[in-house]
């Protein structure tokens, strides 16, 4: 495989499972050509969390140092079998910006790539943060209404890449609302807020992540859907691979089937990322 898997987790954030260097080793025993590195950031700075088990929803800040100086020991030790790219996945937390750069700006300089992700949902006069695609939150789709959850999840993207303090390179995971197989009630509105968010996106020139993690959960599809991948090949927003991979074993996942889908809408490149530059590779 002439591509890379850009989202990888491992035990570091608590609920995934492996070593980065098993992670790094499946990768090369699959012959990927590169393997992003890009566990969950720590949550502990921000505000209005307490809702959330984010201990174990992320690495803590004690423990970015080691993260990094692991993953640079791993791309020296197998950059004869592959190349390995450090990042981070990081949630966008509306006017919390400050609290992150604090954390983030030190080490930054040391990162390839950042996904900018959103995983917390936070409503203006609802019942405090919460992790919308951790099925101990279910009953918060019952309150809000499955609508709201995805008019909100897309305005709260609309925030983020319109915030110009958060800093990212790749949306992940784009439709992720839908995880639980949630339908819309008013499909056509929540479509025109996505096609409103993917816009932005495309304005703000950053690239958006093609998830094969959905093919592993009930809604039994990638992030984004065919026709929202569609919509973005159309807009000339550039795609990349990630798996999501919270086991070892998930690296990769089900890529050569994603690599036919893209190449059968129209793409015919991936992006890639070195010291947060993007350039291309073909398909
Ligand atoms: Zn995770
Ligand atoms: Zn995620």
């Amino acid at each position: 495989m002439a591509y890379g898997d850009w989202h990888t987790h491992n035990q570091g954030c608590k609920h995934a499972v492996g070593k980065i260097e098993e992670y790094v080793k499946i990768a090369i025993e699959f012959k990927l050509k590169t393997i992003g590195v890009s566990d969950h950031f720590p949550y502990e700075f921000l505000n209005d969390i307490e809702r959330i088990p984010y201990e174990e929803y992320a690495i803590a800040l004690p423990e970015i140092e080691k993260y990094l100086t692991t993953s640079e020991e791993l791309k020296e030790k197998y950059k004869q079998d592959i190349t390995v790219r450090i990042g981070f996945e990081i949630d966008y937390f509306k006017n919390q910006e400050s609290a992150l750069n604090t954390h983030l700006n030190p080490i930054k300089k040391r990162l390839d790539f950042i996904l900018g992700s959103i995983h917390i949902l936070n409503f203006f006069n609802g019942r405090g943060a919460w992790g919308f695609d951790d099925s101990r939150f279910r009953k918060e789709y019952e309150y809000y209404g499955v609508d709201a959850v995805y008019l909100f999840y897309y305005q709260s993207i609309q925030k983020m890449v319109n915030s110009d303090k958060f800093d990212f390179d790749i949306i992940s995971h784009f439709d992720l609302p839908k995880k639980f197989n949630d339908i819309p009630t008013d499909k056509e509105k929540v479509y025109e807020e996505m096609m409103r968010t993917l816009e932005q996106i495309k304005k703000k020139g950053v690239a958006m992540e093609i998830n094969t993690g959905g093919l592993r959960k009930d809604c039994k599809e990638q992030y984004p859907s065919v026709q929202i991948i569609k919509e973005m090949f159309f807009l000339d927003i550039p795609v990349l691979l990630g798996s999501d991979a919270h086991r070892p074993e998930e690296i990769a996942w089900k890529f050569d089937k994603m690599i036919e889908i893209l190449k059968r809408i129209g793409y015919s490149e991936l992006a890639h990322y070195h010291n947060r530059k993007r350039t291309f590779i073909e398909i």
